[in-house]
């Protein structure tokens, strides 16, 4: 079955034809705010009811109960924390004189105004304890914990009003949970599982996506690559979508697969990421959601398997479907497990993406064992890496 929304309902706060028409005249009067991208894909997918039951920013009891015990005030599992910081400065009027009642313009690095939010609140942060909950640690190091130490002190909790969709994500065609589950239901879909990933496909993702599509219960399976903000180094959004496409289009039943973009941050918080994002692809219309090894993980911050372990202490109503790492076995001949195989690690074929990065970048011949050759065609063209 395709499950019910997150808190039963799907959250759509996008503005009406007429409704824009009448706010485009008030958008001249009011202050106007350029938040960290951050919170720019935040806004957008609260509007669409990717983050349902969230109708806009969490106010300081909504923060405070998630931050405590991975819980919105009604109970509900909830384990991210989504927060607007008070940007430093507003054009229109000096931001400190923005308070409770107060509407703000939401604009994008373009200047476009994206979403409106009516602040509700105006609180002060508890960066520690917000660090703490959702990364485990206040280690600066941590390239999210050092995101939540570099805002300032106060934020704004308050409703969205969503204007438009974000450029990038009308370029990638990413769909709204709506549309998601309308294609599922085109489709005939009723359990569909939803592999979330961030790096072009090697031969060990392709192993959890095989298993997954030959479980019986499983209708299909949605590919939903994170293609938000990224960071120097990492592949481009389109490279990891065409090589996505590659591996799909080459390889996998064309009724099976589908690949679309999640444009969204990724946060590297390990389990309560697992977690946030498992709920994301629920609201998305995934009954399943595959979990492998230290999935959302960064460094050694998180023990690989807490990811796994979470599903057990919060129920979000999707079934997570845990995997443990999936290896090339020289000896077995093939994919296989710890569960499958009895071999150690030296039979094994080495699939870190560090090591497929080094030998594409080195010009060497990559294993099709590691790397189907129509995506390793991909990965080798110039310019695939975010330079800046
Ligand atoms: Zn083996």
């Amino acid at each position: 079955m395709i499950p019910e929304p997150h808190g039963g309902r799907l959250v759509d706060l996008r503005a009406s034809t007429a409704e824009l028409e009448r706010r485009e005249g008030e958008l001249r009067d009011l202050a106007k705010v350029t938040p960290f991208v951050d919170q720019l894909y935040d806004a957008e997918k609260i509007g669409i009811g990717a983050y349902s039951p969230l109708e806009g920013f969490m106010d300081a009891a909504t923060l405070e109960s998630v931050t405590r015990s991975g819980k919105l005030p009604n109970g509900l599992p909830w384990p991210m924390p989504i927060y607007f910081p008070v940007p430093t400065g507003a054009a229109g009027r000096p931001v400190e004189e923005l308070k409770g009642g107060d509407e703000v313009a939401v604009l994008d690095a373009r200047g476009q105004a994206v979403a409106l939010l009516r602040i509700d609140e105006k609180f002060r942060l508890d960066s520690a304890a917000i660090a703490r909950s959702a990364y485990g640690t206040v280690d600066p190091k941590h390239p999210n914990v050092a995101d939540i130490q570099r805002h300032g002190e106060m934020a704004w909790g308050g409703r969205i009003t969503l204007l438009r969709r974000l450029d990038e994500s009308r370029q990638g065609s990413e769909p709204d949970p709506a549309e998601m589950r309308e294609e599922f239901r085109r489709r005939k879909w009723e359990t569909v599982a939803a592999y979330q990933c961030r790096n072009p496909p090697h031969t060990a993702h392709e192993y959890l996506q095989r298993v997954t599509l030959e479980r019986e219960e499983i209708d299909g399976l949605l590919i939903h690559p994170v293609v938000g903000r990224l960071k120097k180094g990492d592949y481009r959004p389109e490279v990891i979508l065409a090589a996505y496409n590659a591996l799909v289009s080459h390889y996998y039943p064309a009724d099976r697969v589908i690949v679309r973009p999640l444009g969204i941050t990724m946060r590297y918080a390990g389990p309560k990421a697992a977690l946030f994002l498992a709920i994301v692809r629920k609201n998305f219309g995934c009954a399943a959601y595959i979990v492998g090894r230290d999935q959302a993980g960064v460094g050694a911050f998180y023990e690989p398997y807490a990811c796994h372990r979470i599903f057990d202490e919060y129920d979000i109503g999707i079934t997570p479907l845990r995997y443990e790492e999936s290896f090339y076995c020289r000896r077995c001949g093939g994919m296989a497990s710890s569960k499958t195989c009895a071999h150690g690690p030296e039979a094994r074929l080495d699939t870190s993406q560090t090591r497929i990065r080094t030998s594409l970048a080195k010009g060497d011949a990559i294993p099709v064992e590691l790397l189907r050759p129509e995506v390793a065609e991909i990965l080798r063209r110039p310019d695939v890496l975010l330079t800046t």
